[in-house]
Formats: C-alpha cells, structure tokens, sequence
C-alpha cells in the first residue's frame, strides 16, 4: 500500500483537479494532464515542487492505488495509448484509492493489541476490501464506495475506541474541531479523539498524542516538534509531510520524518 510510482502512469498528475492556492499553482481540470508532467510519466519539477508552488503534491498519498489500477486493473495499458479506456480509468482511480486507503487502516488496527477482540472483523472487513479492489473497471465505477467507507469506519471507530479506553482518566473529545492555530504547546492529548480535527497551523510543539486517533485530521503546517506520536491511530505519512517538526518528534515505527523536517 506504499505509492510505486514506477508503475504508475501518473494518475495523481492528471486525475484530480487543482485550483489555484498555496497548495497549487496553477487551476487544473480532472482528467487533465497536469503542464510539469512528461512524457516518462516523470514529473518535471520533482526536486522543487514546494518552490514551485505545487505544496499539495508533496502531501499527496494514494496508498498503492496508482500501480494497481495502472497494472492489474488496466493490465499495464497506458492512457496515452489508449484513449477508448482513458476516461474510464480516470474514473477509476479515485475509487481505487479510497479502496487502498482503507485497506491501510485495516492493517494497521489488526496491529493494535488492544482491538484484539475485533480481530475477526477487522479481517473479514480486510478481505472484503481486497476483494473489491480486485474487481475489474465497469464494477469499480459502479461500486458504492460510501456504503463501504461507512461500514468500515464504524468498525475502525471502535477499535479506536478500545485503543484510547487504555489511557486512564477522562480524554479530550475534539472531534472534527475547529483547532486552527490552536495554542496546545505540551499539551496532554494522550487517548484524545481528534478524528477530522482542523489543526492547521496548531501550536502541538513538545504535545503528547500517544493513543489518540488522528484519523483524518489535518495537520497542515502543524507545528509538532519535539511531539510524541508514538502509538497514535490512524496517523498517515501524507499527514506528517504537511506538518512541521524536527528530529525530536517521536513517530509510530511505520512513518517516517520527511526530510524537510
Ligand atoms: S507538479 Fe509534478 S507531481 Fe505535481 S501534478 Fe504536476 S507533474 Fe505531478
């Protein structure tokens, strides 16, 4: 579920629309090949996407979707060279990533002890994703992606919800908070729900968020130095790269520091 760029044909370059901001450029319609793209299916400006303006590339995460549409569903064929499938496989793509992006929070919370006694579910709710994701073009653009999502969620929600009762004494409940610029220097946010929590620009240098669950939550410019999101849930590579920090933020063992901090 890690993005192999090498076998995909830039589907994250041409798929979705951008909109002129601080994360783009320039304005792009979906389906439309994005002006740094080349023909290798390289980018043009790689090594200085963020001087460029193009900030919401180097954030952007499509769980292995990309090579998996490119090379199992569409078996290898290009969009270039097929134009009759092109449209399709646009459509497709976006389906495919919700797809994988569950499929990564299902494996990690099958990682978490505490979501032992969801165990069974959480593999049959695994297979059944993997299973979808193996459906052929006109299926994936038929599927209700929605339904699925929602099924899943309640199910990670709970294993989430056995992960946080662990830390003891009431945890803060911020749910889908308007946290921008929020000053939590230090702050105890161990167990605390920050599921889709706005924490742009938050102050949560030297914060302790082991145990919480950041599912969805936005950290953009985030300051998280010196924080400990050790055992966090549900943190993803794509959230740590828009944030800010340093070499004394500790991360669960699957993510990494982006090299900016
Ligand atoms: S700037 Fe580069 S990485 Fe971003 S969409 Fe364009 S080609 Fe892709």
């Amino acid at each position: 579920m890690r993005a192999d760029c090498g076998n995909c044909f830039a589907l994250c370059c041409v798929v979705p629309a951008f909109s002129a901001s601080v994360d783009f450029a320039i304005d792009k319609n979906a389906g439309q090949a994005c002006p740094n793209l080349q023909r290798d299916s390289r980018c043009g400006i790689h090594t200085r996407l963020r001087d460029k303006g193009f900030r919401g590339c180097t954030v952007y995460d499509c769980f292995g979707a990309g090579q998996q549409v490119s090379q199992v569903t569409f078996g290898g064929q290009d969009w270039r060279q097929a134009p009759r499938t092109a449209q399709q496989m646009f459509r497709v793509f976006p389906v495919m990533r919700d797809l994988h992006e569950l499929l990564w929070y299902l494996t990690e919370a099958l990682t978490l002890r505490p979501a032992r006694p969801l165990h069974v579910e959480l593999e049959a709710a695994l297979r059944e994703t993997e299973r979808l994701t193996r459906y052929n073009p006109e299926l994936l653009m038929e599927l209700d992606v929605p339904a699925h999502r929602s099924e899943v969620n309640a199910l990670l929600l709970r294993a989430s919800e056995l992960v946080r009762a662990e830390v003891r004494g009431k945890k803060k409940d911020r749910r889908g908070a308007d946290l921008i610029g929020a000053r939590l220097r230090d702050a105890d946010l161990r167990g605390a729900n920050l599921r889709g929590a706005y924490l742009i620009g938050a102050d949560l240098a030297g914060a302790d968020l082991r145990m919480a669950d950041v599912i969805g939550a936005d950290f953009r410019d985030a300051d998280l130095r010196g924080a400990d999101l050790t055992g966090t849930v549900f943190l993803i590579q794509s959230q740590l790269d828009a944030a800010r920090g340093d070499a004394a933020t500790k991360l669960p063992p699957a993510l990494h520091h982006p090299e900016r901090w």
